[in-house]
């Protein structure tokens, strides 16, 4: 393969077969509504609130307000969301109490990223609305751990991007570093 640097530097991913399966799943995502159609009832993180079956889960933990997952399409190990339990699309629709529990658990899952991904480093933030970059209508911030030299030879070379722990690993990490931070 030729280097050209160009070419966007990501192509691949290393530990998403399963995206396939995901996309092409049938039922309920093979038609899954655009953004502006979505409502709560075809809503996929009020699936993974309600435990569906037919939807990947890599659940952290939840409190009776929120709950923490995984994102299935890490941009990096560690990559998680944060979600109301409630079917709330957008921040401004959070009340200032539930706001207030929100800016609370994030302080804490930034502890708990630098805690488990040996990082002090972390992007915290979300898209809201499609034309920000919103995929699924029901609010998610995303919080990413973050390294020095991410950029690394397979990354430039090969063109993928080479993911350090699988999805199950880094949920067994975040569950344990969880009960530990929460209980200590
Ligand atoms: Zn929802």
């Amino acid at each position: 393969m030729t280097f050209d640097p160009d070419a966007p530097p990501f192509q691949d991913a290393f530990l998403i077969e399963h995206k396939k399966d995901y996309i092409k799943k049938e039922g309920k995502f093979k038609d899954r509504a655009s953004y502006s159609e979505q409502g709560s009832s075809d809503c996929t993180i009020c699936l993974i609130i309600s435990e569906d079956k037919d939807v990947p889960r890599y659940e952290i933990y939840r409190t009776p307000e929120f709950i923490v997952f995984l994102n299935l399409f890490p941009y990096t190990s560690g990559h998680i969301l944060i979600s109301p339990i409630q079917h709330l699309v957008g921040f401004e629709e959070f009340t200032d109490q539930l706001s207030e529990k929100f800016a609370k658990e994030s302080k804490f899952l930034i502890k708990l990223l630098k805690t488990a991904m040996k990082t002090d480093s972390v992007n915290f933030g979300w898209n809201q609305g499609q034309f920000a970059g919103g995929s699924i209508k029901h609010f998610h911030a995303h919080l990413v751990p973050r390294y020095p030299r991410e950029l690394n030879f397979i990354e430039l070379i090969g063109r993928s991007r080479p993911m350090i722990l699988s999805l199950e690993k880094t949920q067994e990490l975040l569950i344990t570093t969880f009960k530990e931070l929460r209980h200590s």
